[in-house]
């Protein structure tokens, strides 16, 4: 998911009124100061005051809608608090648009030339699956500056200069993309930048941090800078850290150049913040489970997020859809093409884990075969393309659990992978071997290296492009595999790629991980549905059920609650086990349900087996899978961090 930055539009008219579009009243030749002070930040409270240069007139400031990587208007308004603006010494009377909640309107006087304002931001203090989640512990925090401001409204974030500066916590460290100026103990003081730049650098602060070059003695500089809970969890493998240094080496055999003046991952590992990912250009904000890097499991589930994330830096900051690279943020985006920006991101993501050493080859096919299999048996393609579900982004990402087969959900990422492994497939049968998708990526999204900047592209560029790399009608291919509603998944990448889609009763790697992480049971390809396991928020619920599936016939729906297996209380192994014994002995199998106050006895007559996704080699036809997840750079020295 994110991103950029600064300057003014000077229109001093004197006559005021909310009825038209307001003029603006600022001076365009200078910065607005912006301090944050996050010494609240273990209250959940972030404190913020600016000064716009200004002369009098009618003037607008809008607080930022659009948030770039979210592809979607959830700039948290209802947390903005405390707003006042003072010019001159005086309090000045400022009006929110009634039309527009995210706008305020105010009439500087004359002979005024400066306006402070003055806000609060709360961040949640609790994760509550929404949008809407904690920057803040009692051990860390994450600032994203689009949360403490506001701008002229109708300005460019690339005309708006901004000079930030920072008040930490006492004892706290902290972590930015963002150039710094000076620093003292009392605050940091970062080198003016342009509001695009500004939104586009959170700052990762923190009691217990530490930071890891990623690349010694090279040019770009990489760091990680990683903020825990504790001490204990900024322990990291130098496995892991080997690992990541080769991410930074494929990625430069991957692009060719790179679009930053330096690279900064930010990584929280923190039970208290939501896990998540949002990309930026010159860093992305990584936000993991406690314990991730203890717990192998959860490793393991988590480690395509930091490929993914970088890959942004090219594929969504870099070269961005024209729908999504927007002025400002309030003019809304359009992420139709959401499923180049995230898909192939989301298909590099999964084969640089590979690349780089952390899955390996099998692993890798595990999670293809997940990923095939899940979307292979949503029934939510027989009404909607996958497009719109990119075009619907917005809405989706916020969409509940229940009837996601139905609905569709953000299936642009997952399904991405399968066109875009099709894609390079096919990039390989047409020049004999001689070209790939990497070369794609060298020439649309490599080029020159530069600091950052945004070449947008439309539909038919990309056509375009791929047309210069293998002869083939991409536009046909692209639009059969977008706009229309084929009974499957596109499995044609696994197939040119030597592999097929099986099912055995074997547990497949990548799913079990991802269970054990995320508290859940998956039988969706035997029984037909996902439940939570029994003792967390929500135990028991069932998350959804396939349509059609033996568990839907038997009439269970979403929502619902498993309370026992054949007579006795569930968990996940007697669940298993339930389904293992009715495939040997032929039994039905007998769930007792709870919905909402009543019990019912539902008889699924399903003897199957288990049934858990994999990919099997196809005779004959040349493993281009595994030359595809080969490390393409040259192995980076190991070294003691
Ligand atoms: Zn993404």
């Amino acid at each position: 998911m994110f991103t950029r930055i600064c300057c003014w539009i000077l229109l001093a008219i004197a006559s005021f009124s909310l009825s038209t579009v307001p003029a603006q009243a600022q001076d365009p030749r200078k910065p607005v100061r912006l301090n944050v002070d996050m010494r609240d930040a273990t209250k959940h409270i972030f404190h913020a005051k600016l000064v716009f240069p200004v002369a009098a007139g009618p003037l607008t400031l809008v607080y930022p809608k659009w948030i770039p990587g979210e592809h979607s208007p959830v700039g948290p308004i209802v947390n903005l608090t405390g707003l006042f603006f003072r010019a001159g010494g005086k309090e000045i009377e400022w009006r929110r648009d009634d039309v527009d909640m995210f706008a305020f309107h105010c009439q500087i006087p004359a002979g005024v030339n400066e306006l402070e304002v003055s806000l609060d931001y709360i961040s949640p203090s609790s994760v509550s699956g929404g949008r809407e989640n904690p920057s803040a512990t009692a051990q860390l925090a994450i600032l994203n500056w689009y949360t403490v401001l506001l701008y002229p409204q109708g300005a460019k974030s690339d005309d708006l200069t901004y000079t930030a500066s920072l008040q930490v916590p006492a004892g706290w460290k902290h972590g930015t993309a963002l150039p710094v100026a000076s620093e003292t103990s009392e605050a940091i003081e970062f080198q003016p930048a342009s509001l695009t730049t500004l939104v586009d650098s959170p700052v990762l602060m923190g009691a217990h941090m530490r930071v890891i070059d990623l690349s010694p003695g090279q040019t770009p500089a990489h760091h990680i800078h990683i903020a825990a809970e504790t001490e204990s969890g900024l322990e990291v493998t130098g496995d892991l850290v080997h690992q990541w240094k080769q991410l930074v080496a494929e990625t430069g055999a991957l692009f060719g150049a790179r679009h930053y003046r330096h690279y900064d991952f930010l990584l929280t590992e923190s039970d208290n913040v939501e896990t998540d990912g949002v990309e930026h250009h010159e860093s992305s904000d990584n936000r993991v489970p406690g314990r991730t890097f203890q717990d192998p499991n959860i490793s393991d589930a988590m480690t395509d997020l930091l490929p993914h994330e970088f890959t942004h830096s090219w594929n969504g900051k870099y070269r961005r859809p024209a729908g999504l690279a927007t002025p400002n943020y309030q003019e809304p985006m359009k992420g139709g093409l959401l499923w180049v920006y995230e898909g192939m991101t989301q298909y590099y993501g999964t084969i640089l884990s590979a690349r780089m050493g952390t899955w390996t080859p099998e692993r890798l096919r595990e999670n293809l075969a997940w990923v095939a299999a899940y979307l292979d048996q949503r029934k939510g393609r027989t009404w909607r393309d996958l497009e719109d579900t990119a075009v619907a982004a917005q809405l989706l990402y916020a969409s509940p659990e229940e009837y996601r087969t139905w609905r569709r959900d953000t299936d642009y990422y997952d399904e991405g992978t399968l066109i875009w492994l099709e894609a390079d497939t096919i990039i390989r049968q047409v020049t004999k071997g001689k070209k790939s998708l990497d070369d794609f990526c060298r020439k649309f999204e490599g080029g020159e290296n530069t600091g950052p900047k945004i070449l947008p592209y439309t539909f038919d560029d990309v056509v375009a492009g791929m047309q210069e790399i293998a002869p083939y009608d991409w536009r046909e291919f692209f639009t059969q595999r977008v706009q229309t509603h084929g009974p499957g998944a596109p499995l044609g990448g696994l197939e040119n790629s030597g592999w097929k889609l099986i099912f055995t009763d074997t547990p497949n790697e990548s799913r079990e991980a991802s269970e054990v992480a995320m508290h859940l049971t998956d039988v969706q390809f035997s029984l037909g549905f996902l439940v939570r396991d029994p003792g967390g928020e929500n135990g028991d619920e069932v998350i959804d059920v396939i349509p059609g599936s033996p568990a839907a016939q038997a009439g269970i729906a979403p929502g619902m609650k498993l309370v026992a297996v054949n007579g006795r209380r569930w968990n996940p192994d007697d669940l298993h086990a339930a389904i293992r014994q009715a495939h040997e002995k032929r039994e039905i199998i007998e769930l007792l349900i709870e919905n909402e106050d009543f019990f019912r006895t539902y008889r699924v007559d399903y003897q199957g087996g288990e049934r858990h996704p994999h990919l099997e080699r196809i005779s004959g036809k040349p493993d281009l899978l595994s030359d595809i997840a080969k490390m393409k750079a040259a192995p980076v020295p190991v070294t003691r961090d």
